[in-house]
């Protein structure tokens, strides 16, 4: 078995960019939940301005398709970041999935969850 290259300092910093990552999603998750089911609030004591006119009504029904599009990408990264925490609990963690394969620090600093290295990527894409 091929191990990681990646010093553990380097390992430490991208975990606690996952971490954040996974924080702000599952707080963006439950935001547009919170939005997409406003009928389920029974707290008339709300009044942050949710009053709403006929006019308004197709748009917010096109906001909350949309919004529930986003939530499904965010649950789809969260599964990713997710593998990407237990790769570094196993200590292979930057090594492509597919290959094995070290993957270039640039691309893991620009999407620290990626598993696979560019090449493999590009496989799966086509
Ligand atoms: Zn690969």
């Amino acid at each position: 078995m091929p191990k990681t290259k990646i010093d553990k300092k380097k390992v430490l910093k991208y975990q606690t960019i996952l971490m954040d990552l996974k924080e702000k999603i599952v707080h963006d998750i439950k935001k547009i939940a919170d939005h997409a089911s406003p009928s389920e609030r029974s707290d008339s004591g709300d009044v942050s301005g949710h009053v709403m006119h006929l006019a308004d009504v197709a748009t917010d029904m096109y906001d909350r398709e949309f919004s529930l599009g986003l939530a499904s990408n965010d649950r789809e990264l969260l599964q990713k970041i997710d593998k990407a925490l237990k790769r570094i609990e196993a200590g292979n963690f930057g090594l492509c999935e597919e290959c094995g394969c070290e993957i270039p620090a640039r691309r893991l600093e620009a999407l620290p969850y990626v598993a696979f290295c560019l090449k493999c990527q590009e496989k799966h894409e086509k």
